[in-house]
């Protein structure tokens, strides 16, 4: 189901709980969502949608990959960019990693390692960011 996007930046402050097998409606809804805002978004998380759980959702080939509970458990090769987001106006400036490995359980809740780089690890590093409660 297509929800409609949280902007409050004292909701979106608040730490998401781990999810389970159980919030996979969650992971839904924010993949239906992610769908309906795919033309300007690349990625989402699951407080973007009003759902304080750690779930995202990135733009990815061939298809959006959803991840629970996404851990970064290495980086490497800072960079300085900026970032807009679609619950919040305007662009803001942050230190992102060119290379990330990215621990998670995919729909089926598998364990999953990947290792991205460039624009898809700055996707996860900005939606991680989200369920940890950082704006940018
Ligand atoms: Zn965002």
């Amino acid at each position: 189901m297509i929800r409609p996007i949280e902007h409050d930046p004292m909701f979106l402050a608040q730490k998401s709980s781990a999810a389970s097998k159980a919030d996979r409606q969650v992971g839904q809804d924010l993949l239906d969502t992610f769908q309906a805002h795919r033309q300007n978004c690349i990625g989402m998380a699951a407080n973007m949608i009003g759902q304080l759980k750690a779930i995202i959702v990135i733009d990815f080939v061939p298809q959006p990959l959803l991840m629970y509970n996404p851990q970064i458990i290495q980086h490497a090769d800072p960079y300085e960019t900026s970032e807009g987001c679609l619950s919040l106006e305007g662009k803001r400036p942050t230190t992102r990693f060119r290379q990330i490995t990215v621990v998670f359980y995919d729909q089926d809740f598998n364990k999953r390692i990947l290792k991205l780089s460039d624009l898809y690890a700055e996707i996860v590093q900005h939606e991680v960011d989200h369920i940890n409660g950082v704006l940018i």
